[in-house]
């Protein structure tokens, strides 16, 4: 593939860094600096997760997704203006055929020092197959989302998904050297009690675990009002059997981190409903048709796609960008409809990234 060629031929490609020439900057109207893309590579998925997806799902038709190519090229035009970090996720985002190409290839920037990090989530079905080359593109910690250690839970929650696999997947990513984040979805009556194990589980194996709220995003086959677990109520439970302190730890998401004096480990906390994160947001996500999101609990949005492919320069595409972040929001409002007991967003959360 010709990006992963171009790459390839770079001289020097594996040479020490230059010093980075000074990138453009990217400021929205609250004086928020925006230095983080989360990529959504594909909406498919090969998982059903009961809270993301509903069982019978529809895809984006296959012509609407951008290439490769253009993913790259709309990655770079970010970098170019500031982007210090990008991650790609999905739907699931190693199911993407020939995704190690743009990974590769966006690699580059990491070589130039004009990216710190680049990353992915993952369910880690595919990670057992991608790690090593993941660890040489220069990828150094990603998330992987596991929301029980239960092998017949596992089934339950993610309907498709192969627990072995997984549980493989995550060796391999530790044996090439890549730094794991746990996530794992706080539901009400599923992993509630599962939660202190998962903890001395990950933190055993050397990972930092993270809890995260549902979030109404997408309708989905059941009713999330019986899922929404407030992680307030989590962490009281965790404080009963665990000394927890705060530490000012950031890893530049919204997570919100205590260490565990017991285990040793970090425990995350990501609660879009309880708490609100939003002012010192520092990113925006783009989907796989190049529409760019700039807020996750809002409907508004950029289409990219049309100045992408307006011209083969990048003027356009860098005004329209600059544009939608002159309109980027102060930030969500989240709620689950008690009454309607519809989501508050209606895209789901594998067409945005979570
Ligand atoms: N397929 C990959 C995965 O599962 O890691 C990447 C995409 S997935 C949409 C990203 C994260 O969003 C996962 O950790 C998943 O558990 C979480 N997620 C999906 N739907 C959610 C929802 N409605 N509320 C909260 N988290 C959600
Ligand atoms: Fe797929 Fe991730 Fe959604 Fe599960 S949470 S269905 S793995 S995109």
């Amino acid at each position: 593939m010709a990006i992963a060629r171009d790459i390839a031929d770079r001289p020097g490609a594996a040479a020490t860094p230059a010093r980075p020439a000074p990138l453009g900057e990217m400021i929205d109207p609250f004086g928020r600096a925006i230095t983080y893309l989360r990529i959504s590579v594909t909406d498919r998925c090969d998982f059903r997760c009961v809270y993301c997806m509903a069982e019978d799902m529809t895809f984006l038709p296959k012509r609407d997704l951008l290439t490769l190519e253009e993913l790259d090229r709309l990655s770079t035009a970010f970098v170019e203006k500031g982007v210090r970090k990008l991650r790609l996720t999905g739907g699931e985002p190693l199911v993407r055929r020939n995704i190690m190409h743009l990974i590769r290839s966006l690699s580059r920037h990491l070589q130039s020092g004009a990216l710190d990090e680049l990353t992915i989530t993952t369910n880690g079905s595919q990670l057992e197959r991608f790690a090593a080359e993941l660890a040489d593109c220069g990828v150094k910690r990603i998330n992987v989302s596991l929301d029980t250690l239960n092998p017949d839970k596992f089934k339950e929650i993610t309907r498709w998904g192969d627990y072995a696999k997984v549980m493989a997947g995550i060796k391999a990513a530790q044996a090439a050297g890549i730094k794991i984040k746990l996530n794992a979805v706080a539901l009400k009556g599923f992993n509630d009690g599962e939660i202190p194990s998962m903890l001395e589980w990950a933190h055993g194996e050397g990972m930092d675990l993270t809890l995260i709220e549902t979030m109404p995003l997408g309708e989905i086959d059941g009713d999330r009002t019986d899922q929404y677990l407030p992680l307030s109520a989590v962490r009281a439970g965790l404080s009963e059997r665990f000394t927890l302190t705060d530490i000012p730890y950031k890893t530049g998401g919204p997570a919100r981190y205590v260490e565990v004096k017991e285990t040793g480990g970090r425990l995350g906390f990501i609660t879009p409903l309880t708490h609100n994160f939003c002012e010192s947001c520092n990113r925006v996500r783009l989907t796989c048709t190049g529409t760019l999101y700039m807020c996750l609990g809002q409907e508004d949005a950029a289409d990219l796609r049309a100045p992408l492919r307006a011209s083969e320069g990048n003027e356009l595409l860098s005004n329209a960008i600059d544009e939608a972040i002159g309109r980027k929001p102060k930030g969500h409002d989240f709620i689950i409809d008690r009454e309607t007991r519809k989501p508050a967003v209606s895209r789901h959360m594998s067409v945005t990234g979570g």
